[in-house]
């Protein structure tokens, strides 16, 4: 047993360094890889990242953390909460678990949704009154086999029932109880000497009962696992008033994420039980930025002289799931920014250096942080993180650059006098098909293998038949299609100032899919104009208007890793100023619409609505910092991918776009009661995007005639309900044309009935 305090981590990287995991997963659905193949891959990783966290010296290791798809399945496959459509397959197979996952014929998957306030997703469980749970325990226990000291990570019972769908599915609680404590038994009969058991549904704003079924559960948890010693793992955030409560549940060890909340420390210190173990998560695991190892190690030393070193463990504040593996392999970013970085390898190696470091008098301390030290000096002093025209130019802003120059109402006549549209305008929401060739001639380009200029040849040509098409089709505001966009966050932040994309930096989205989100490490600008030469090459190739098409500050931001050097609503102050310079830029080339996607900023939402409040304000002046230069006859659109507004009409209202485009189509059209007070327009998505299913005319007249009836048709467009990247032509042509057809329809007729 080492002495001193003990390093632990709560989860580890998955998908390989190199997305093995995925080129598996891809070659098994090909039907290229037996499932003996892929098992025996997936075993390799995991093995590999085990070995490689033992070698960094990591005391506390997981294990049942590895997935091969997402552990919130591999939870509901662990209890058998198995919705009937998948019944008739077999219990523990590859064939049932990607079938969930990924749906069958005739079986739509489990729904998909964000992991708490990351941009990872996982699959909803089912939940009903009649499931009927029952264990199959093979998952933790063959990876316990495969490393026998590990701590299996377990999602909590009643963390797993909040995230699940279904009839307020935590009344299944005490039916699912038994299948919990059988698991913990088995494991401690298989040799398990800890176990981590998750509920980060602790840090969220509870409902009624939830505590109370927390607590519950520890009882018949510990009960059923007596010589186990277990952790309670929360994080993401604080546990605010459940504080107290959660210190006093039967748990050996409790791991707070003080990274998200570091003032739970000091109550978290003064209520914790004698016999309990507490686990600082004090290496930030969600973002990608080295530790101040000086600042953590004096705030731990204190703790370790009150407690005790075997009181005391040091962990990352979460899994690390959501970070790369290596900063070390990003040979191409530049030696300075890469020496500030810390992936999932050198967040293990600085809790070793954290625990080693704690064990040392204060000059040996300080030599050994002494390379981490310099690199935090160096990244505070540094002129590529400060930009002091960028920091006059944010800072000499006054409340009135925020809006727009008049308000909606009389913009509209303006716009509509410019435009001259038909009631009822058709459009897309920008991006076309990325075929194969688009992909292709962009691999071809980026390895070097397509000249600048015969990659600037194609994309105009796909320009060129995009704009035919969409003229052909009879759309009436039309897009140039975004083929020149690898991803709509990545794009942009390839041509900002302050941004830095990475090689191999991918963190896992879902299942296979993996993304590779930019380093937002200093202050923003723009060099030079990003979109406006191709929006000019489309619009000159039709009379109709062309919308210029941008990302949003805010999504810029929930779709990167972001400087934690500098508060977030000044980070989102830079970006608009330098989004806003683009819009303008279009503006002036003869941009009539000019489109702003916002589709990450209801993500962006805090976990706790104590704090959504305070996150809208600066998202929503960030949006409007960015169009507020626009003059009053130049169309603002905003599209957000989602339409579960609720309550955030309000704050929706306050962006002051003046158009919105929704995803609507998968839902029921009453969501749009509360825009019938909007002051601007909208675009209830009426064509599903997310389904290669081509819907009927018909069908879109109907929806449309809906949402005549909550929206005044002067205020409706008709469009699609997100961007088309990901559909082929086959789908989308047809789809197109029905939508026009439907709005042409829709203009003719005088009532809010479909006629048959
Ligand atoms: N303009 C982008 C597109 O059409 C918007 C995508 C999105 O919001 N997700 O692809
Ligand atoms: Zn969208």
């Amino acid at each position: 047993m080492p002495d001193g305090v003990q390093t632990a981590v709560l989860g580890l990287p998955r998908i390989g360094p190199d997305r093995e995991l995925k080129v598996a997963l891809e070659a098994y659905w090909r039907g290229e890889l037996s499932g003996a193949e892929l098992e025996r891959a997936a075993r390799a990783l995991h093995r590999r990242q085990l070995v490689d966290a033992a070698a960094a010296g990591i005391d506390v290791l997981p294990s049942n953390d590895f997935s091969l798809y997402d552990h919130v399945l591999d939870t509901a496959l662990l209890v058998g909460a198995i919705p009937d459509r998948f019944r008739h397959l077999e219990r523990g197979s590859l064939e049932l678990l990607f079938a969930m996952a990924r749906g069958t014929d005739t079986a739509p998957p489990l729904e998909m949704t964000k992991w708490f306030d990351t941009n990872y997703h996982y699959l909803v469980p089912e939940v009903a009154p009649e499931t009927h749970f029952s264990l199959d325990p093979a998952k933790p226990l063959a990876e316990l086999r495969e490393a026998a000291r590990t701590r299996p990570v377990i999602l909590g019972p009643v963390s797993f029932l909040s995230l699940a769908k279904g009839d307020r599915p935590l009344r299944a609680l005490d039916r699912l109880l038994p299948v919990y404590e059988e698991l913990l038994r088995r494991l401690h009969a298989f040799g398990a000497q800890a176990v981590q058991i998750d509920e980060p549904v602790l840090v969220t704003d509870l409902d009624v009962g939830v505590l109370a079924a927390v607590e519950r559960s520890w009882e018949r948890m510990a009960a059923a696992a007596r010589g186990l010693d277990l952790t309670l793992a929360a994080y993401f955030g604080g546990l605010g008033s459940a504080l107290p409560r959660v210190l006093a549940l039967p748990a050996r060890e409790i791991h707070l994420d003080l990274v998200c909340a570091p003032e739970q420390l000091e109550p978290a210190l003064a209520a914790l039980p004698a016999g309990t173990r507490l686990s600082l998560g004090v290496i930030d695991g969600r973002n990608v930025w080295r530790s101040d190892l000086e600042a953590i190690a004096a705030r731990v030393e204190p703790i370790v002289d009150r407690l005790g070193a075997d009181r005391i463990r040091l962990a990352p504040s979460c899994s690390l799931l959501h970070v790369p593996y290596s900063a070390r392999r990003e040979q191409g970013l530049d030696p300075e920014l890469r020496g500030w970085l810390a992936f999932a390898e050198e967040k293990l190696e600085e809790l070793a250096l954290l625990k080693a470091g704690l064990a040392m008098g204060p000059s040996d301390r300080a030599r050994l942080f002494a390379p981490a030290h310099a690199a935090l000096e160096a990244r505070r002093g540094s002129a590529h993180t400060h930009d002091d025209h960028v920091r006059r130019r944010a800072a000499s802003l006054c409340d009135d650059e925020l809006a727009r120059r008049s308000t909606a109402a009389e913009r509209a006549p303006q716009q509509a006098e410019r435009l001259a549209l038909p009631p009822l305008p058709t459009t897309t929401i920008g991006s076309l098909p990325q075929t194969t060739e688009i992909r292709d001639a962009r691999r071809r380009h980026d390895a070097g293998e397509l000249s600048a200029a015969d990659y600037e040849r194609f994309l105009k040509a796909e320009i060129r038949t995009a704009i035919g098409l969409q003229e052909q089709i009879g759309l009436d505001v039309l897009v140039h299609g975004e083929p020149e966009r690898n991803d709509m966050v990545q794009y942009f932040a390839e041509r900002l100032a302050g941004f830095a994309t990475t090689e191999a930096g991918w963190v896992q989205s879902y299942g296979s899919r993996c993304v590779r989100p930019p380093i937002l490490f200093g202050d923003v600008w723009r060099p030079k104009p990003m979109t406006v030469s191709w929006w000019r090459y489309a619009q000159d190739l039709t009379a109709r208007p062309v919308k210029g098409m941008l990302t949003g500050p805010v999504t810029m931001m929930q779709w990167s890793f972001v400087r934690d050097d500098e508060p977030a609503p000044q980070v989102a102050r830079q970006l608009a100023l330098a989004i806003g310079d683009e819009a303008v830029d279009l503006e002036r080339a003869g941009a009539a619409i000019v489109q702003i996607d916002e589709a990450a900023l209801r993500e962006g939402l805090p976990l706790r609505s104590a704090d959504r409040d305070g996150y809208l304000r600066w998202a929503i002046d960030a949006f409007r910092l960015t169009a507020a230069p626009l003059r009053d006859d130049t169309q603002v659109h905003v599209h957000m991918c989602y339409s579960e507004f609720g309550d955030f009409v309000e704050a929706i209202a306050r962006l002051d776009a003046d158009v919105l485009s929704i995803e609507a189509s998968r839902s029921s059209l009453d969501l749009l009661e509360p825009f019938a007070d909007y002051p601007a327009q909208v675009g209830p998505g009426v064509y599903d995007i997310h389904s290669p299913r081509v819907p009927s005319s018909v069908e879109m007249e109907e929806r449309l005639a809906r949402a005549e009836r909550h929206i005044p048709r002067e205020r409706l467009w008709v469009n699609p309900d997100c961007g088309l990247k990901t559909r082929r032509w086959e789908e989308v042509v047809p789809a197109l044309e029905r939508l026009v057809a439907a709005a042409q329809r829709r203009r003719a007729a005088t009532t809010t009935a479909v006629a048959a």
